[in-house]
């Protein structure tokens, strides 16, 4: 990652009482690094909705977000494709730390409705150990759809020792825990426009 070029965005949020929308000034100063700025996020989103479109041409989606975390790439990509779509949600806890899974995973909000013959593509935030969308998948396959895809906007380098197949990927990230664009450290920072780091002072203090 070329660092360099987001230091604009770095000193912008850091500074107090930033005017970046979705930072609140409480949270700003716990911002190490940004990782990926709005503007790359979005670009990428409109790449990726141009591919899906392309791979689906002619037939209708079923997305099929894992909340809470990918409510923003649920709600970016949903309206950057021109392929017919509609949308449900399921909702996971993967038993573990603060800041990683065990692959333990239970449900706490089904899909409300079958998704037997559908063409479905489940829209992830990050894949990190794998083991949620591992477990997430097989659950899936076995209500038999017609077809199944992955979505992630971001994954980590141990996901690659799991062996699921991910069709779209929006960035491979280096192995840091992240917040921003949907994902959250004890449910805050799910606003930031970007992705980065918590400074370890703020990881230090535990979830706010
Ligand atoms: P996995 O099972 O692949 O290890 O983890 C999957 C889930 O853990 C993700 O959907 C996400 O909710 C959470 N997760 C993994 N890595 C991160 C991270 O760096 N930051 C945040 N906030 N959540 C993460």
């Amino acid at each position: 990652f070329d660092n360099a070029r987001l230091d604009g965005d770095v000193a912008s949020v850091q500074a107090t009482g930033t005017t970046m929308p979705g930072v609140a000034p409480a949270l700003a100063g716990d911002i190490g690094e940004v990782l990926v700025s709005a503007d790359e996020i979005a670009r990428r989103i409109g790449t990726l909705a141009a591919r899906v479109d392309a791979d689906y041409a002619g037939r209708e989606l079923l997305l099929v977000g894992v909340l809470k975390g990918a409510v923003m790439v649920m709600a970016d990509l949903s309206r950057a494709l021109r392929t017919p779509v509609t949308m449900e949600f399921m909702a996971v806890s993967s038993y573990g730390s603060a800041t990683s899974s065990s692959g333990v995973v239970r449900i706490l909000k089904d899909l409300d409705r079958s998704i037997e013959g559908r063409d479905v593509l489940v829209v992830e935030d990050i894949i990190d150990s794998g083991l949620t969308l591992s477990w997430l998948l097989k659950n899936l396959r076995s209500r038999q759809p017609a077809s199944l895809e992955v979505l992630a906007l971001f994954r980590k380098p141990e996901a690659i020792t799991v062996d699921i197949d991910v069709r779209y990927v929006g960035f491979d990230i280096p192995s840091a825990f992240v917040v921003g664009f949907g994902l959250d450290y004890g449910e805050h920072y799910r606003t930031l426009p970007f992705v980065g780091t918590l400074t370890p002072e703020a990881i230090a203090r535990g979830p706010r």
